[in-house]
């Protein structure tokens, strides 16, 4: 099914698992620092609204933080899944195969180099996996 030798794809998953993992552990933490940063809003530590927006603007810089390894997680998700389909390392929009160099940097990698670029294109934004 895949193109990966069973070492390479040893690696990769161990990768994902790996960051999964840390993933997870950053996403609690910053959820416990963001209701730690409201419980000090409520109990009224906050005096002035110079330190209010001050921590108003931590819990945004946390919840941006939450929102990316969020996403972040869900695409080593997919990856996992994408393996277990037979499916991983091969380009979602064009099934070419997606070189193991471009894996091991972005084991997340949906797409190969030129698909990558060409939604890039079109969608205006990057994905997280860089085209390069
Ligand atoms: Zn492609």
């Amino acid at each position: 099914m895949t193109h990966l030798t069973a070492t390479e794809l040893h690696t990769l998953t161990n990768e994902l698992n790996r960051r999964r993992q840390d993933l997870i552990a950053m996403i609690q933490t910053g959820a416990n620092d963001a209701s730690h940063d409201n419980l000090r809003q409520i109990t009224g530590e906050v005096r002035d609204l110079g330190d209010e927006s001050a921590a108003l603007q931590q819990t945004d810089l946390n919840f941006a933080e939450m929102e990316n390894e969020t996403r972040e997680l869900r695409a080593v998700d997919r990856a996992l899944e994408r393996m277990k389909e037979g499916v991983y390392g091969f380009c979602s929009e064009c099934g070419g195969k997606i070189p193991y160099a471009r894996l091991k940097a972005y084991p997340t990698a949906e797409r190969c180099t030129d698909c990558q670029t060409r939604y890039e294109a079109l969608h205006g934004e990057k994905d997280g996996t860089p085209s390069l």
